[in-house]
């Protein structure tokens, strides 16, 4: 079985639930979306079969894949995660949230983009995390529309302009502060230069 890679990479878990800890990326190509803050560069991959993946990262001395994007839910199955489950591997993945994921996930977080937050909820009741990527302005959707989820992240978009990244985090910090239930996430790997 083949999968369409961008990049596989090891490097540490960069913003969320799961930051800090050293992870195996696997960037999936492809996405179902166009965001306009996209920073990712999810076009055109290499095929690589599943036992060609599996050699590339067994000297990553790290037990957590996180399989990212695009949307890696256009290509990921259960028979997959099955496959990498079964060489000892914890299997986390990054959504956007417009597809049902997979069964065999240890951690989901599910980012929904753009106004759709309840269609995420219906095709993903549950996740281990939401995150939000937030610029200055956006409306927060109400929790009970999200996923169910054991936390909840704003992440403040990072932009080209430091004085308007810094807006964001303002915003996210003045939104969590008003409303409580909602944790700061910032893209760490971005503040401190690694991958
Ligand atoms: S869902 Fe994620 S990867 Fe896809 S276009 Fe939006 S930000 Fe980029």
């Amino acid at each position: 079985m083949n999968l369409n890679v961008k990049e596989i990479f090891y490097s540490l878990q960069g913003e969320g639930g799961r930051q800090g800890e050293a992870s195996i990326f696997i960037r999936l190509a492809g996405c179902n979306l166009h965001c306009s803050f996209c920073d990712t560069d999810h076009g055109e991959g290499s095929e690589m079969e599943l036992t060609a993946i599996l050699s590339y990262i067994r000297p990553f001395p790290a037990k957590w894949i996180v399989w990212t994007g695009g949307e890696p839910s256009l290509q990921l199955n259960n028979e997959v995660l099955s496959f990498f489950r079964k060489e000892g591997y914890l299997q986390a993945i990054e959504s956007n949230g417009t597809r049902p994921l997979p069964e065999l996930l240890d951690y989901r977080v599910i980012s929904p983009k753009g106004a759709n937050p309840a269609y995420a909820k219906a095709l993903n009741p549950r996740a281990e995390e939401v995150r939000l990527p937030v610029k200055k302005g956006d409306p927060l959707p109400p929790v009970e529309l999200l996923p169910q989820a054991s936390c909840y992240f704003l992440s403040p978009v990072f932009e080209e302009q430091e004085a308007k990244t810094r807006e964001n985090i303002l915003y996210c910090v003045a939104c969590i502060k008003e409303h409580p239930h909602w944790r700061l996430s910032l893209q760490m790997h971005k503040l401190i230069g690694i991958e």
